[in-house]
């Protein structure tokens, strides 16, 4: 039989601050850094055609939610910098979640670690209860209808109790977000691809432009 498909997880996450440690304000977000409680659950299953990438199948699975303390870095970015870059609120969720994928994915140049030593995830300051794991589409619905919208990036270690990556991750973040930009620039693609901002069936036609201005407005 040939195969040409795929199988990619379905997860549900959700990352809450327990402590802050270290917090810098830069004139384009506040970068913190500390401790948080990372929840994740395998909810289903997405078959992905090969080549296409398109979604041709999907299921449910339930499996136990696992739950770690770690050590994370995180940066918010301010209403008068979100509404400089657009006036769309779904326009900007997209794009934070193309940055959230290129300073995931570039970080581990920084740190000399692999890319699955971090975690990412964009959510805000003020989430759900504790432990109340959502999926991606239903993070962005949630943060579409936020009274307050205070996106969050974080960037997280991914071994339990972190073995120093948070820390150094807030250290370059002025550089890995300068490094962003370039690799974003220089990147032949349209509209992202897996070596910038993510493939474009995941975040969308206008992530990669929106995602460069916010950079932009975060470099500055
Ligand atoms: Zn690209």
């Amino acid at each position: 039989m040939n195969v040409d498909y795929f199988t990619d997880a379905v997860s549900a996450k959700g990352v809450w601050i327990l402590q802050r440690f270290e917090g810098r304000d830069q004139p384009g977000y506040v970068a913190e850094q500390g401790e948080v409680l990372v929840a994740e659950k395998v909810v289903g299953f997405k078959k992905i055609k090969l080549g296409t990438m398109e979604n041709v199948g999907s299921g449910e699975v339930d499996l136990p939610q696992q739950e770690m303390q770690t050590t994370s870095a995180w940066l918010t970015v301010p209403p008068t910098i979100l509404a400089r870059v657009s006036p769309s609120r779904e326009e900007l969720i997209d794009g934070l979640r193309a940055v959230t994928y290129l300073l995931h994915h570039l970080a581990p140049i920084f740190l000399l670690c692999d890319v699955r030593d971090l975690g990412s995830w964009l959510g805000d300051t003020t989430p759900a209860e504790a432990g109340a794991v959502a999926t991606r589409e239903s993070t962005k619905t949630r943060l579409m209808n936020a009274a307050e919208f205070n996106p969050t990036i974080y960037l997280y270690d991914s071994h339990a109790g972190g073995i120093g990556l948070a820390e150094r991750l807030f250290e370059i973040l002025p550089d890995l977000l300068r490094r962003g930009l370039e690799t974003l620039s220089t990147c032949p693609c349209a509209f992202g691809c897996p070596s910038c901002v993510g493939p474009v069936n995941e975040v969308g036609r206008r992530a990669k432009p929106i995602a460069a201005r916010l950079l932009r407005e975060l470099i500055a």
